[in-house]
């Protein structure tokens, strides 16, 4: 009996919408969809963070995450979808989105662009949803060559950045013990955009000398008295400035970026691939994370465009596991500033995988993303 008879038989539908209701997923464990070669099954996770979290646009506690995998002939890769709130993914959305998905059309995972490609159309949006379908695969694709991404992408796993630790928006005291704990990253990542920023400012330099990158988070909403901000972060400091002004505000930071003494980066404002065209001539550079660009493919796409524009290039993360974390680790070789502090934020860890040493970024010999799951 040939198996897609058999699974007919059995009940399933290998090539109907979803044999389980989504709505049904979130009191299981995990769903699985059978295919003919590869299996995709995904479970939801929500990480808790070891701090109250602030920036400009919002506060939380935890965040919701959408675990992966893909087998294929007995390996499993593993795969990620970070969603916080405010970016419009969850848990439901995310079970949706995965239910759809069929690879038993795919005999061949190496097919990454035809299969990404149909990953891409079944729905619009869904870009954490889909990363977590394309980690899955390069992880799978790694471990069936037996190789890691850094050597299949050809890049030197010693040229790794130093990877920057977030500061969220706090009370002197909350930053000043923030920033006694990051005592082993030697670049902080400092969060603006609220009517403290100076105070934030001072109350790091009280206690560290350490050169500091400044997230706006699109909360200055003033031209001028964001050139006069930037013109005085200069003189402590900042080596760079992300996002200072609505994202939908080009001519501004055109005009921002004309004047800055400080490099203008591009975050809420690039998402896809197509966003790093538009961000030319007005932002000095991109911040390009999985969650925004549907995975590593379409990232590492993203930065070879960026550089042909003779753009700056940062990588960075939400708040996840070190799946996701290990995935953007092997591109990192490639940009010039990494922001992957996203699981050194969270007290339960999924996985072991890339690890920030000394606050390097510091990548292992594993195949395929080079992660282990934690028993
Ligand atoms: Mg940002």
């Amino acid at each position: 009996m040939k198996r897609r008879e058999f699974l007919k038989i059995a009940g399933f539908t290998v090539f109907g919408s979803t044999f389980i209701n989504p709505v049904s997923y979130i009191n299981s464990k995990s769903i699985t969809r059978s295919t003919s070669k590869m299996k995709l099954r995904f479970y939801p996770y929500t990480l808790e963070l070891k701090h109250v979290f602030t920036v400009a646009t919002a506060s939380r506690r935890t965040t919701p995450v959408m675990m992966t995998e893909i087998e294929y002939e007995g390996v499993v890769g593993y795969g990620e979808a970070s969603m916080p709130p405010y970016l419009g993914e969850s848990h439901q959305t995310a079970a949706d989105f995965l239910s759809k998905v069929d690879l038993s059309q795919f005999d061949d995972p190496f097919k990454t662009e035809e299969i990404l490609a149909y990953i891409d159309s079944i729905a619009p949006g869904n870009p954490a949803a889909k990363a977590s379908v394309d980690i899955a695969l390069h992880d799978l694709i790694g471990k069936l060559i037996g190789q890691p991404w850094y050597k299949l992408y050809g890049l030197a796993p010693e040229k790794t950045p130093y990877t920057s630790f977030t500061i969220g928006i706090d009370k002197p005291d909350v930053v000043r013990q923030k920033v006694k704990e990051a005592e082993k990253f030697k670049i902080l990542k400092v969060k603006l955009g609220l009517d403290n920023d100076k105070e934030m400012i001072e109350t790091i330099r009280s206690v560290t000398d350490k050169p500091l990158r400044c997230d706006v988070n699109q909360g200055w909403k003033d031209k001028e008295y964001a050139l006069r901000m930037i013109e005085w972060l200069a003189t402590k400091n900042v080596e760079l400035i992300e996002q200072p002004m609505p994202k939908e505000w080009i001519d501004e930071h055109a005009w921002l970026k004309e004047r800055s003494p400080l490099p203008i980066i591009g975050d809420e404002a690039v998402q896809r691939l197509k966003d790093i065209r538009k961000a030319h001539g007005v932002y000095h550079g991109v911040n390009i994370k999985l969650m925004k660009c549907t995975g590593m493919r379409e990232a590492y796409k993203s930065i070879i465009l960026a550089r042909a524009f003779d753009m700056k290039v940062m990588i960075g993360c939400m708040t996840e596991t070190s799946c996701a974390i290990s995935a953007a680790a092997h591109l990192s070789p490639l940009v010039d500033w990494a922001d992957l502090d996203g699981a050194e934020l969270i007290s339960n860890d999924l996985f072991d995988g890339v690890k920030i040493i000394d606050g390097k970024v510091t990548l292992n010999n594993r195949p395929g993303i080079g992660i282990i799951k934690k028993q």
